[in-house]
């Protein structure tokens, strides 16, 4: 007999309390992009208690791991995914440790209910979200070689199984000019915080030709030093978001042009910094999404009706979706005013309304899991979708 939503029901049931004890435990020892070590200890020695087989990342990554259940058959590969970094200053405010909690309770359910009939189950621990990539260094080192599925679910102001996300890149730009006097000789200096001025004027007004949900956003890092000196050194730093690779190109591309321009209007010259680790834009699996969905409306939480493109951010499984069939569903813990990385939803987190959605949602992925080992048809279509998209 095929297991699916009663048994993961009755099993995360089971697992109430280790599920919240986790997500408490992650909550209260907050750690930043690759420092998480005590979460990411803690967490292996839990499923090491339970039966998984563990790897270990190094150097870099060595906050992330691996964690195997095998049964008899080989596949499919399924990943669960893992995430437990903090924000700085405002800790869990992202809920990242529901993100873990709830993903080894679904994943510990799924073995205990399927045991040897399973294929390959694996928690895959990914380090750093907010910011550092973890995913993307993660992906350039091989750890998601060989697996057919990734998941998991990400609390949220709302709840919503499909969603897409944006593209982005961090870009620095760094105008150099002249130092003089400003009141005796400001003809002999080049101003360069006239070169920053410029380019967020010229952004400005790019904005209206810009492709629909695309975003760019800055601040200035350097404005000069003192008034009565012609700065000789200003910059600014900017994101920069597209929701397909094409808008992501165009974006860049035309924000680059936006520096040059203003480098070129104040005479100083420009230099550009643009960090490698660039998210790009998820594409969820709607095979997979269309079992969540199924699956979380059996557990009485309710979708809130948002449209898939509307407040969307972005994160490093846009990477993971680029390379494999991915899903992301967010789940509700606060009310829609308390959005991720505030204080108020940093109170939601442990709140009865989040702890209670998270184990619905953790049902939800259980189930899930679950038909995806029970049924390699689906597997295959949402491998066919893939190739789709990819092709597309
Ligand atoms: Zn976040
Ligand atoms: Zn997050």
């Amino acid at each position: 007999m095929k297991h699916g939503f009663a048994d993961a029901r009755r099993e995360i049931k089971k697992l109430e309390p280790f599920i919240s004890h986790i997500s408490r435990r992650i909550f209260e020892t907050p750690e930043t992009n690759f420092q998480e070590i005590k979460s990411s200890a803690f967490l292996v020695s839990e499923l090491q208690k339970q039966g998984f087989s563990v790897k270990r990342g190094k150097g870099r990554l060595k906050t992330a791991f691996e964690a195997v259940w095998r049964g008899k058959r080989k596949n499919p590969t399924i990943a669960i995914l893992a995430e437990y970094d903090a924000l700085p200053e405002i800790g869990h405010a992202c809920g990242h440790n529901m993100i873990a909690a709830l993903g080894l309770g679904a994943a510990l359910a799924v073995k205990n209910i399927a045991g040897k009939k399973c294929g390959t189950l694996k928690v895959i621990g990914t380090p750093a979200e907010e910011g550092g990539g973890g995913k993307l260094l993660m992906i350039k080192e091989g750890w998601f070689n060989g697996v057919d599925a990734a998941i998991m679910a990400h609390p949220s102001n709302k709840t919503r199984v499909v969603s897409r996300m944006l593209a982005v890149m961090e870009i620095e730009f760094l105008f150099y000019g002249k130092a003089s006097h400003a009141a005796a000789h400001p003809e002999l200096g080049i101003n360069a915080l006239d070169g920053v001025i410029n380019l967020f004027n010229a952004v400005n007004a790019m904005r209206q030709q810009t492709p629909d949900f695309s975003r760019v956003h800055g601040i200035i890092t350097h404005g000069g030093d003192a008034p009565n000196i012609i700065p000789e050194f200003a910059s600014a730093k900017f994101m920069v978001r597209g929701l397909t690779m094409p808008d992501f190109k165009f974006m860049i591309e035309r924000l680059r042009r936006c520096a040059a321009g203003a480098a070129k209007t104040a005479g100083c010259r420009l230099k550009i910094k643009a960090n490698p680790l660039a998210y790009h834009p998820f594409e969820p699996n709607r095979t997979m999404g269309k079992v969540f969905a199924e699956n979380l409306r059996k557990t009485g939480l309710k979708e809130s009706g948002i449209g898939e493109t509307e407040e969307i951010g972005s994160s490093d499984i846009g990477n993971l979706s680029q390379v494999l069939p991915a899903l992301h569903p967010e789940f509700a813990v606060s009310d829609g005013e308390a959005v991720n990385h505030s204080r108020d939803f940093l109170k939601a987190v442990l709140s009865k309304k989040g702890t209670g959605n998270m184990l619905k949602t953790a049902t939800a992925l259980a189930a899930t899991v679950l038909e995806l080992f029970g049924n390699p048809g689906l597997i295959k279509e949402a491998k066919r979708e893939f190739l789709r998209l990819k092709k597309g």
